[in-house]
């Protein structure tokens, strides 16, 4: 069956250029041209993947692209007027997965389309993988080398979220965006009581550490 995509971009022929070439490329493609009516056509028929244009009227695309996260693993690709790095750190931010500069050929989107779904394919895999530290989302077991590890529902949730985006840093409003959904209290401490729950039981053994804090932005599953 055909993958969806769809493409939330106000600019008519941008949107049609878009609509032709993935159409060709044998996707099915769907295009709404502002973000509220992006964000519906997203949950009422989810796609495969989202590209979706920064600058739209009404909500932004910046907006549209946290509350896009906040549903779900959907890949975001986003389409940016310019190439400033702040743009590209927002982006990352608000959860995209990888944007491309306006204007762009044809040949530089596609590559990147197709490597997102790619990658959104991978992570559908049951069991992931970071350094001595394997998490099964079927069994729902979590070892370190050959160590067995017990957590809570939110902690497997927070180490899951880490997992499927190893060596990223993850910002604590993503963070909560994605465990305990997007509206929760942002005064709250409770991403970092997890964070340390989670810590005392993966160096239980006095492994190293593989959540490092990264200090004024969130946290990132690496090693020291
Ligand atoms: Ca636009």
């Amino acid at each position: 069956m055909a993958e969806r995509i769809l493409v939330i971009e106000d600019e008519k022929k941008i949107a049609d250029f878009l609509r032709r070439g993935l159409t060709y490329e044998g996707f099915q493609v769907d295009a709404q041209y502002d973000g509220e009516s992006g964000l519906k056509a997203a949950r009422d028929n989810p796609p495969d993947l989202v590209i979706l244009d920064v600058m739209l009227p009404g909500l932004d695309g910046w907006e549209v692209c946290r509350r896009l996260r906040a549903g779900g693993p959907t890949p975001i690709l986003m389409l940016t007027a310019k190439d400033a790095v702040a743009d590209r750190v927002k982006g990352f931010e608000v959860g995209a997965d990888d944007y491309v500069v306006k204007p762009f050929a044809f040949e530089e989107l596609i590559a990147r389309v197709r490597a997102l779904l790619r990658r959104s394919r991978v992570t559908e895999e049951t069991v992931f993988r970071f350094a001595d530290l394997t998490l099964n989302v079927t069994t729902r077991e979590v070892t370190r080398g050959t160590r067995k590890i017990d957590l809570t529902t939110k902690e497997f949730d927070l180490l899951h979220f880490f997992m499927r985006h190893p060596r990223q840093v993850l910002t604590r409003e993503l963070l909560y965006d994605h465990v305990w959904g997007y509206d929760f209290g942002g005064e709250s401490n409770i991403l970092e009581v997890y964070i340390r729950y989670l810590r005392t039981k993966l160096e239980a053994a006095g492994e190293p550490r593989l959540i490092q804090t990264v200090r004024g932005v969130g946290y990132a599953l690496r090693e020291e």
